[in-house]
């Protein structure tokens, strides 16, 4: 098995992080590919936006139409902050046989001798990396030196979208339509997340979070 990784926040997911996905797939036949929402990601000093089961919430939403995506909850189950280390390590005990791919975008890849036991990381996968508007692939061997052996990167299409655009968007009433699949919107207008203000659902229907599974297995495997 060749068992793709897309790890991010996903505060919210959106088409970029599809599309490399669909991408990563396509050109190294991977089947299939885990999306890992993060608790907490180690490089920022400030909590994600959204409550970590929203973002879960959010991701099946966005994934479940496709035979070949998954959401796994590996990383909501274990404290924070969320190493992505542990996580293959966890993967690698799961499915011995797989080879591991981790999808990342050009801006996240170049940070990867900064990332927690980097010569583990490449020891347990390669990295699959797609260039996103604003970051190109070039100079990969400048800035990773040895670790740039351990990335394959890959053409797609830019698509110019990141989450923080859709959380400013959202917190200045503008569209989001088109930028993340519609029941991802959906959920978002909902929950009524990241609008800036202190009310985090609709007309006092609070209804919280989605139940919590206990396992941190992942979902339609
Ligand atoms: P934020 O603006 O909050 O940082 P983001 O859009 O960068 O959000 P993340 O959850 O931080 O999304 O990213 C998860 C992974 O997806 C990272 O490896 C990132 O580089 C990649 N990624 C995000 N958006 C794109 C995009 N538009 N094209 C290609 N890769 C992307
Ligand atoms: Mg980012």
């Amino acid at each position: 098995m060749r068992l793709g990784i897309m790890g991010g926040t996903f505060d919210p997911i959106h088409y970029g992080h599809l599309v490399a996905a669909q991408e990563a797939r396509a050109a190294l036949r991977l089947d299939p590919i885990v999306f890992i929402p993060c608790r907490q990601p180690p490089h920022r000093p400030t909590p994600p936006a959204a409550d970590a089961e929203h973002r879960y919430a959010m991701t099946i939403a966005a994934t479940c139409t496709n035979p070949s995506f998954r959401a796994s909850r590996v990383e909501l189950e274990r404290p924070a902050p969320s190493y992505t280390v542990d996580t293959l390590r966890w993967l690698h005990d799961e499915e011995p046989a797989a080879e591991l791919f981790f999808i990342t975008g050009a801006d996240a890849v170049r940070e990867l001798a900064t990332w927690r036991e980097p010569e583990r990381l490449v020891e347990l996968c390669r990295f699959v990396a797609i260039a996103r508007p604003g970051y190109d692939l070039g100079g990969l061997e400048r800035d990773l030196g040895e670790f740039a052996r351990a990335v394959s990167p890959i053409q797609a299409p830019g698509v110019d979208i990141s989450s923080t655009e859709i959380r400013q968007r959202v917190s200045q009433g503008r569209p989001i339509k088109y930028l993340t699949p519609e029941p991802v919107e959906a959920y978002i207008v909902k929950h009524g997340l990241y609008r800036g203000d202190d009310q985090p659902d609709e007309k006092g229907g609070d209804q919280g979070c989605p139940s919590r599974s206990t396992s941190a297995t992942c979902h339609g495997a």
